[in-house]
Formats: C-alpha cells, structure tokens, sequence
C-alpha cells in the first residue's frame, strides 16, 4: 500500500512497475540513494541531511553521464512527499534514477532518465542488540573491483554486485557482515558501510580512494570534532584492524555499528568500544535533533 513518486506523479505502490526490456535491469546502469526520516524531538518526522543525499545522487548521475530530467528541490520536494504521503514517523528511502525500456543495446546517450522515489517503514536494519554487543565480520574474497574503485563516488546499481556476493559469503560463513579490501589488499568498506577503527584514542578510516564516500561518515567527522577526537584518513590493513582497540561500520541503514570480530579474532574488549559509544549516542542525538550533527 502507499504511494511511490514515479517521474513526476504520485502513483499507487502496487502500480509503480516497470517493463521487462527495462535497460537498468539489463545492464546495470543507474544510480540510487539511501535515505532515512526519523521522528524528531522538535519538529514531527524530519528526514537526515536530505540535501547531502539529493547533491550526492546528482554527482552519482554525473559521473554516469546521466541527466536527471528534474530539479535538486524538485527530487527533494518528491522525498518529504513520499514520506508525508504514506504517513510515516520512521522511514527508509529510496531514490533512484534508471534507463527505461525505450531502447535496448549499449548506446545509451539517447535514452530517458526515469525516477522514482519510494519510502517505507524500515526501523531497524541489525538485530537491536547487535548495536551494543557489536558484530561479527570475515574478510571477503570479494573486492573492491577496478570499476567500482575508479568510480567509487557513484552510488550506482551496478556496482553493488561485489556487495551483494560478500554479505552472501559472510552470511553463509555465520557472521553478521563482511569486510571487502581493494585490489591492493586495504581495507575498502563494508557491503553498503564505511568502516572506523581506534587505537590508541585515535579515530582512523580508509581514505576515499576505495570506499564511498557515505554522509554517515562525513556525520562522525563533525560529531568527532564535536567531542575532540581525532580522525586520520589512511590505508588500513588487516592486521592494524586485529589489534585494533575498537571497531565499528557506518552507513544511512547500519547507523553505527560496533564490530566486535574480524575473522574470528576479538577487536578489543570483544564489545563495543567507550569511542564507538560515544560516537554512537551522539548520531542517534543528531538524527533525532537534539544536536546538529
Ligand atoms: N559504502 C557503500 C558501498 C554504501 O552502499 C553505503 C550506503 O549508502 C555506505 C558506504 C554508507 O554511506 P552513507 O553513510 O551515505 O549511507
């Protein structure tokens, strides 16, 4: 039931369909985003950093050399409608931006961007305890591929293959996520979240060369300030995150995750981290509105 913004118009969820010679469904190119409205303590529902979300998926499309047929507040006007529309407190969203069926073949200069928004209840991602116990991650055989990484600031359909295998594998493997490397060896990022890890009181990440670069993780930067922490960007191996004192992924849908294992071996305490804790309160605080963020 509900409603999902599709080119322009409100149409009934049920009869937002698309065509089987849809050319995104063949070949893979599109761009989406994933976004998230919470209930917030002043002002009703209010969706996080809309604006970071609705200029990231523009760049995506850019990279991809598709235009997006709409205006940057036009796609944000169709976000808080979705979400008004369908009456939702707490909701997941997602837009994205496809070829249709009007043409097959690889030539795709010629063909219309559609887009479509849709939103839905979507409260929690992880098992909620899994936000105060942490999580446990294997190495995926999976990387980071060569395409994936030079257009690494896209978030596009296509290039979430490698993802979708290595959630599988550390799935099957009895652990909660997976931790995908570049083509170097680096630690790149999580199936769909930025990673963090501490030592010694320092915040360090994965420069952007290899991950994408998440809203989330731009949030802890301003957040880490905030509270004096220091974050240093740089390649990361695997085993700096084994002796590692605290862990934990980012991202609009995991939040700030603690990860408590990596390959079988403790990371830390084996729970979550007094840093990630901290960190943790205060994105729930900023995406509630009780601070900026
Ligand atoms: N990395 C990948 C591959 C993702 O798909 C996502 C999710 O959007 C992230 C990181 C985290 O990004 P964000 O914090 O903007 O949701």
């Amino acid at each position: 039931d509900g409603v999902i913004w599709l080119d322009g118009k409100m149409v009934p969820w049920r009869e937002a369909k698309v065509h089987v010679l849809t050319h995104t469904l063949h070949y893979g190119l599109g761009v989406f985003e994933g976004v998230r409205a919470y209930s917030t303590v002043n002002h009703g529902t209010s969706i996080f950093r809309l604006q970071e979300h609705t200029d990231r998926l523009f760049r995506s499309a850019h990279i991809l050399a598709m235009d997006i047929p709409y205006s940057k507040e036009e796609l944000n006007e169709a976000q808080l409608a979705v979400v008004r529309e369908n009456k939702l407190e707490e909701a997941y969203l997602r837009p994205m931006c496809f070829y249709g069926s009007e043409g097959m073949g690889l030539r795709a200069d010629n063909l219309k961007t559609h887009v479509m928004v849709a939103s839905w209840d979507w409260p929690s991602y992880m098992d909620p305890e899994a936000k105060e116990v942490g999580i446990k991650i294997r190495t995926s055989s999976y990387t980071r591929h060569h395409v994936n990484i030079t257009m690494c600031k896209a978030k596009a359909n296509g290039n979430y293959i490698n993802s979708i295998l290595a959630l599988r594998e550390a799935l099957e493997s009895g652990c909660d996520e997976a931790l995908l490397l570049d083509n170097e060896g680096y630690v790149a990022e999580g199936s769909g979240e930025n990673f963090f890890m501490v030592r010694n009181g320092i915040i360090y990440t994965p420069e952007l060369t290899s991950c994408l670069e998440g809203i989330t993780r731009d949030t802890i930067f301003h957040l880490a300030a905030e509270h004096g922490y220091e974050i240093r960007e740089k390649r990361l191996t695997r085993d700096e995150v084994y002796v590692a004192d605290e862990a934990f992924f980012t991202g609009t849908a995991a939040e700030v995750l603690p990860i408590r294992e990596l390959d079988g071996r403790q990371i830390g305490s084996g729970r979550r981290g007094p840093i990630t804790e901290v960190l943790q309160a205060a994105y729930f605080d900023a995406v509630q509105g009780r601070n900026k963020g």
